[in-house]
């Protein structure tokens, strides 16, 4: 038997980077939830529809279909949006969305049904407080905002989407912190039974060692 390992904590913090290291090593699926509400917000930004307007992002939501691909693409509606949802604009326009209480239960619903089997790996920020309430591993995975900041502005030097300077990055992310932890339906907090890892100093590959230390129990029993 597999199990799921829930993945949660706040923008920017490696949360993907990592998952995406530990399915390979351990041959699960990563899901990378932040993706579809990138998508929600993507399409409502291109259709016109105002981000708080809940009644006509839902009803959009009912026309959309979100896709993820095993090794990391996004499709909307057919399209691969995997770098057109990064864009610094799309970021805090996912935020907004996020804060919608009909949007969070039919993305959710969407993630539970995917992840219905284990041999999950699932980061986002109300995964192991929502999504995967009983998922085997939980870890809440936190980092300095500057730490952050120069994470993401290096990443997306590396993919060529720089549009922001580091200190514009800073600021949208502390933005996005905000938002995320003040709003009134799942804010990002650490779920009574997470593990906290703050990887401000850490590389990718201590912290994958950690994580893979939480799950060393559970795999041990795997057939
Ligand atoms: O993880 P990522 O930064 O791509 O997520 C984009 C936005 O989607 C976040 O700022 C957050 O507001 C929202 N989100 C969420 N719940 C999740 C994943 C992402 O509210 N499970």
């Amino acid at each position: 038997m597999k199990i799921n390992i829930a993945i949660d904590g706040p923008s920017a913090a490696g949360k993907s980077t990592i998952a995406k290291e530990l399915a390979k090593k351990l041959n699960y699926v990563h899901l990378d939830t932040g993706a579809m509400y990138r998508c929600t917000s993507l399409k409502a930004l291109r259709s016109g529809i105002a981000l708080d307007d809940e009644n006509a992002v839902c009803e959009m939501l009912k026309d959309t279909d979100i896709r993820l691909t095993p090794d990391g693409e996004v499709f909307l509606d057919g399209e691969n949006v995997s770098k057109a949802i990064r864009t610094d604009e799309n970021s805090l326009a996912a935020s907004a969305v996020s804060s919608l209480a009909r949007v969070r239960s039919d993305l959710v619903k969407r993630q539970q049904e995917m992840a219905k089997e284990k041999g999950f790996i699932m980061d986002g920020r109300d995964i192991g407080t929502v999504v995967l309430k009983d998922a085997e591993v939980k870890v809440f995975m936190t980092a300095s905002v500057e730490a952050r900041a120069q994470r993401r502005y290096d990443q997306n030097l590396a993919q060529g989407i720089l549009t922001s300077d580091l200190e514009t990055i800073k600021k949208e992310i502390s933005e996005r912190d905000y938002n995320d932890t003040h709003r009134e339906f799942s804010p990002l907090r650490k779920a009574d039974d997470a593990v906290e890892i703050d990887t401000s100093y850490m590389t990718i590959p201590e912290v994958c060692d950690a994580v893979l230390k939480l799950a060393e129990p559970f795999l041990q029993k795997e057939e």
